[in-house]
């Protein structure tokens, strides 16, 4: 078997061109790689006959010197909230155990149609509820890097995937700091594209206000062109804007001289390991230095976005979350012979996990007739001044750096017991999700313990092609 050297989709399609590869022998890598790498426990399913099938069909249909898709032959790993028609999906629950999906997500649809191998799904936390991919029906997941730590969450397969080279790029969910805080965690690029750029039909509900399909990946062009490809309006989710997808691929490079804000009350944090705030205090005064502006910005409510995010979000899951009532799809308790609610009390209260049952009870009383005003109006009325916020920043400034998470990687376990702690973790990540803006997590430092960590760049909503910019230059510099 040939081991492949990836390092973009762009090299393997010459690679491809040139014959000294198949798309066969690229699948055969990945399957053997995610063999020997099992313990990490990043794949749910592996679909290894279908993929080569695929594979075999892709590489006849390319010696017929018929043009290429832009994703031809590409590996992609699919987080298990992601809908691919006719396999298994589960949002990593006991409650949807054995289901399979139906339909495929709009996204998925559009890989496929440029010719994308999808080769499995991949572990998560249940309902992409937690940091650490700990709250799964599978298990946890390993840090490839160090195998006693986790890595990140909830997207934490889809992350593993990429960083062990279990294949080419991944999708994952982002509706708090998803696929930025474990790219951070694992060393790789995360982004999360605005809310709304792309179709959210497909993917399971946890927040539908926050929910983002994101994407894994090693370099920046090849997050761009998935983006590019899975992008743009769809007649099945309402709320993907109308506006047309920029050729990102096609305006990665810039020497603009650009405008970033940073805000003190971030990087003075009491929460925050100081290796952090100083790496990327630096990196500012780097930015500073090669000519772009950078500026202090007074930001007076990072303690109020936390809160925010978890009373909305949470509220959002209680409903989107009663669908699972036994009756329609996924477990049901065996128990016969009981009325409704119990059963309806049974087949939750085995298939749920503890922490997505917590979440439940949260929003549930959040939105409750007596705590509604007090919690919920008042959580949107934060989201609000943070969107307001946000957009005078904006209106000044192209970019708002902070970083993506307050700590390197967590030891295993280290924080299952103290969910508040685990929560206050998602404080630099949460804020995209609230004002709807894009985010990235850039792979652009190493911690004295040895672990990786990123920079993370907001920029306006559908302002995509300079985030792209950006982060690319930030990695060639
Ligand atoms: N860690 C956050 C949470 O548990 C983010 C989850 C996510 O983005 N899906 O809610």
């Amino acid at each position: 078997m040939l081991l492949i050297e990836f390092s973009s989709i762009e090299q393997y399609h010459a690679q491809l061109e040139e014959g000294s590869i198949t798309c066969v022998q690229a699948v055969e890598h990945y399957l053997s790689r995610i063999a020997d790498t099992r313990h990490l426990n990043a794949f749910v399913h592996v679909y290894k006959e279908k993929a080569l099938a695929k594979a075999k069909e892709l590489d006849e249909y390319r010696k017929k010197g018929t043009p290429i898709g832009k994703l031809h032959g590409v590996v992609i790993g699919l987080k298990d909230v992601i809908c691919y028609k006719d396999h298994p999906v589960t949002a990593a629950s006991g409650i949807l155990k054995d289901f399979t999906s139906i339909y495929s997500a709009t996204a998925v649809e559009r890989l496929i149609k440029e010719e994308a191998i999808i080769i499995g799904n991949l572990n998560c936390d249940e309902f992409a509820m937690g940091s650490t991919n700990e709250n799964s029906t599978y298990g946890k997941v390993l840090n490839a890097l160090d195998e006693t730590r986790v890595p990140g969450g909830s997207s934490g397969g889809s992350a593993v995937a990429v960083q062990a080279g279990l294949c080419m790029v991944s999708l994952g969910s982002d509706t708090g700091g998803s696929v930025r805080q474990p790219a951070d965690f694992c060393g790789i690029i995360g982004l999360k594209p605005t809310y709304g750029r792309i179709s959210r039909y497909g993917l399971i509900a946890y927040a539908s206000s926050f929910d983002q399909i994101g994407i894994f990946g090693n370099n920046v062009k090849d997050v761009a062109l998935l983006l590019e490809v899975m992008a743009g309006p769809d007649e099945f989710d309402s709320t993907v804007s109308l506006k047309e997808v920029p050729a990102y691929t096609r305006q990665l490079s810039s020497d603009k001289k650009y405008r970033f804000a940073y805000f003190k009350e971030a990087l003075d944090h009491p929460g925050i390991d100081p290796e952090i705030s100083k790496a990327i205090a630096s990196k500012i005064e780097e930015l500073k230095s090669q000519g772009h502006i950078a500026e202090k910005v007074d930001f007076d409510l990072l303690d109020y976005i936390v809160p925010a995010y978890y009373v909305l979000t949470t509220a959002e899951a209680s409903s989107n979350l009663s669908r699972y009532d036994g009756i329609k799809f996924g477990y049901r308790t065996a128990n016969p012979g009981i009325e409704l609610t119990e059963f309806y009390k049974q087949t939750r209260s085995a298939g749920f996990g503890k922490e997505v049952k917590r979440r439940i009870m949260l929003g549930t009383f959040v939105l409750s007739a007596g705590y509604y005003d007090a919690y919920f109006t008042r959580a949107q009325k934060v989201r609000k001044l943070l969107t307001d916020k946000i957009q005078l920043i904006f209106r000044d400034f192209d970019f708002i750096l902070l970083p993506t998470s307050p700590v390197t990687a967590f030891k295993t376990g280290e924080k299952m017991d103290d969910p508040i702690a685990m929560y206050l973790a998602d404080i630099y990540t949460v804020m995209a999700n609230l004002v709807g803006v894009p985010a990235i997590s850039i792979p652009l430092f190493k911690h004295s313990n040895g672990m990786p960590f990123g920079l993370q760049v907001m920029a306006n909503r559908f302002d995509e092609v300079s985030l792209l910019q950006v982060s690319n230059k930030l990695l060639q510099d």
